[in-house]
Order: structure tokens, then C-alpha cells, then sequence
């Protein structure tokens, strides 16, 4: 994975990473945390199926994954959540159900994060009427009880329709 070479305090190049989280410059004590990122994802229902989207960028192109997205800086979950929601499929939901978090790790140009996934659930009454194209191919609705697990992009999603079932609203 692409880590630092320089510091980007003091440009020394003795620099160390404990290979978890911590980097740090032997010269100039410089330390940089690259610590787990929040993101948060929409578990929606709609007439007893899963709103799951087919990816459309890299990572895991063409794998299933549910809508949400990193949280941003000074935002909560749910606000990351509905700006995501928002921006991948046109709507803002007014409640939602915290089912549970799930470990995940998602590489991005060589750099891989390490996330916790906040996994939400609500119900819908209408679909969406559009999507973001540049990161969606399609929106498919699949039982949560016959969705297959390899189609998944991520682990942390299996993760949550097991939390799901488990609870018993879907
Ligand atoms: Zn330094």
C-alpha cells in the first residue's frame, strides 16, 4: 500500500509506520494519524425488498452496494448520510433506524482506509426517479433473505442485512 516516503513537516525521509495507524517522522517528531474514517449507508425497504445500487466507479465496479458514502468533516451521520442520499439518488429521509456498524476497508488509488460503516435502515414509499450516474449503474430492489453475498462490494454490507434479518424489520 502507498504510505509517505517524506515527511510532510520537515521532508526527512526517516520516516516510520507502525503498519495500524500511526506515522511518524524520527526527525522532526512530525505524527500523522490515519485513523478509521465514519461512513454511513441507507438500508432502504421498499414493498419488502432492499434498495441495493450496482456500482459504477472503482472500487469493486459492478458489485452491489448500498447508498451512503464517507461523512464529512463537522457533519453527523444521519446529515452524511441524507448529503449522500441526496447526491446518489435524489432523497432525504426524515427518520431512520440505526441497525448497527460494520468494519470495512475500502482502497482507493493505493491508499487503503480503514472505515467503520454505520449502517441505518428506513423504509420508502416512493423510488427514486434518478440517479448519479457517475457512481451508479443501476438500482436494483432484491430480498434481503435471497440477495447473493458474493455480489457484494463490501463485507461491511453483509454485515448489515445479517444485523438486519437479525432484527427482524426486514
Ligand atoms: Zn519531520
Amino acid at each position: 500500500m502507498k504510505t509517505f516516503k517524506f515527511c510532510p513537516s520537515c521532508k526527512s525521509d526517516n520516516v516510520c509506520f507502525d503498519g495500524i495507524k500511526e506515522f511518524k517522522c524520527n526527525a522532526c517528531s512530525f505524527i500523522f494519524f490515519h485513523n478509521v474514517a465514519a461512513a454511513a449507508a441507507a438500508m432502504l425497504e421498499y414493498d419488502g425488498k432492499i434498495l441495493f445500487i450496482r456500482r459504477e466507479r472503482e472500487p469493486r465496479k459492478g458489485k452491489l452496494d448500498l447508498p451512503g458514502g464517507f461523512i464529512d468533516p463537522n457533519e453527523s451521520a444521519e446529515e452524511g448520510l441524507n448529503r449522500e442520499l441526496q447526491e446518489e439518488l435524489g432523497i432525504t429521509l426524515d427518520t431512520m433506524k440505526y441497525i448497527g456498524s460494520a468494519q470495512n476497508t475500502y482502497e482507493y488509488k493505493g491508499v487503503t482506509y480503514n472505515t467503520c460503516d454505520l449502517l441505518f435502515y428506513s423504509k420508502i414509499e416512493t423510488l427514486p426517479t434518478q440517479f448519479d450516474k457517475s457512481e451508479i449503474a443501476s438500482i436494483e430492489l432484491i430480498d434481503p433473505h435471497e440477495v447473493d453475498k458474493d455480489e457484494f462490494a463490501f463485507k461491511s454490507t453483509q454485515k448489515g442485512i445479517e444485523l438486519l434479518i437479525r432484527s427482524k424489520i426486514a
